[in-house]
């Protein structure tokens, strides 16, 4: 055997793996089908500017340790996410707290805004909310529910927002004071010089096989493999067999302008159903960029077909279920191991995917 494991996919959780066993002295190799390396989170340099390829990524955590493991392959600045909402012509701060009640409603007071939110609740009589839709109106009322989440959320998911899990919306802050820091966590930034270059940090030393499917590479070479690490889709693994599990694919229109500042701020939500697009990122600003140019990418969202990028599980009832019994056929193989968001087939964010290789890490030591 030439290798003790084969890691398939070169995302962050395979890439933390890969570097956490090479520590140990394990032999890695690592395959990818994409011609590059990072999986989503690869930015590529265009002319200074670090452009988020298959979306925007904010580092976040609450971890100290995530935090402090990150930062040995890159340093980070200090941005803040703070995206803006756009509904018609209408703009409001994120995630929602003062600022953006105080513009819905033109009121100045904490408490003024909770009488209103309170008034509107009240007459839903929603005990126990059991989707995004009763989760979102229990807590911000049906103004902002309107405006800000129902259009955003059913063009993001495609789904009705009452079949829609509602942890999804748990994601997202409420808060009572002029705080428009979209996320909670206590250490928050963007790596200078972009994502890419945390995974060749993790990635040195380690052969890498770029535009490199599993099955053709197994079907040939097998026997030089011992453990397989994989952080494709599960469903797809199992040739669908169990059936399909639904993801959202994303698709984005890249235009660069001839001017220093398009929106001034790296990311504006289209909240209205009628935009397309949900959001449009610009990305020189996440890292502060003086280029006389701007690029921008402009995101929609649609429901994955085989041989789209798959971006989103839809952790729904339905799918859950059926990811459940993709398990069961995972916890019988002996030489495979599913990881990362795709393999995994969870909602996560970077800090949890790093945790959670991590913990599989050390799990595989003491067996
Ligand atoms: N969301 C919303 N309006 C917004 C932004 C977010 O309703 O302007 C909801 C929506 O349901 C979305 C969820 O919050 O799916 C999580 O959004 P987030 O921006 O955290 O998602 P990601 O960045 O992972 O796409």
């Amino acid at each position: 055997m030439k290798y003790d494991y084969l890691i398939v996919g070169s995302g962050l959780y395979g890439a933390v793996f890969s570097h956490e066993m090479k520590k140990m002295g394990k032999r890695c190799l690592v395959i990818d089908k994409r011609p590059h390396i990072g999986g989503n989170i690869y930015c590529e340099n265009i002319n200074g500017i670090n452009v988020h390829k298959y979306g925007a990524h904010i580092f976040h955590t609450s971890n100290k340790k995530i935090w402090d493991y990150i930062n040995q392959f890159a340093e980070f600045n200090n941005y803040i996410n703070s995206p803006i909402a756009r509904y018609k012509d209408e703009l409001y701060n994120l995630p929602f707290n003062m600022n953006t009640f105080s513009k819905m409603w033109g009121i100045v007071t904490p408490q003024e805004a909770k009488n209103i939110i309170q008034s509107q609740i009240e007459d839903l009589n929603i005990m126990e909310p059991k989707n995004l839709e009763e989760q979102a109106l229990s807590l911000v009322g049906k103004d902002v529910y309107e405006k800000l989440i129902k259009g955003y959320t059913e063009k993001q998911w495609g789904r009705d927002c009452k079949e829609l899990p509602s942890f999804i919306i748990k994601r997202l802050p409420l808060r009572f004071t002029y705080d428009n820091n979209y996320f909670n966590d206590k250490y928050q930034g963007i790596p200078i010089g972009g994502y890419t270059k945390i995974i060749e940090k993790l990635l040195e030393g380690t052969e890498v096989r770029l535009g490199t499917d599993y099955h053709n590479f197994v079907a040939q070479n097998g026997d030089m493999i011992q453990r397989v690490l994989y952080t494709g889709m599960i469903d797809e693994f199992y040739d669908y067999k169990l059936g399909v599990l639904e993801y959202r694919s994303v698709r984005f229109e890249q235009e660069t302008h001839e001017t220093d500042n398009y929106q001034g701020n790296a990311v504006v939500n289209y909240t209205e159903r009628e935009v397309p697009y949900t959001r449009i990122i610009e990305h020189k600003h996440f890292e502060y960029g003086k280029q006389p140019f701007t690029i921008i990418s402009k995101e929609y969202s649609s429901e994955w077909h085989k041989g789209d990028e798959p971006y989103y599980p839809v952790n729904n009832e339905k799918n859950n279920a059926l990811y459940e019994k993709y398990q069961e056929l995972a916890r019988g193989e002996k030489r495979i191991i599913f990881g990362g968001r795709l393999g995994n087939y969870k909602y996560y964010d970077m800090d949890k995917i790093i945790e959670a290789a991590l913990d599989k890490v050390e799990e595989l030591k003491v067996q």
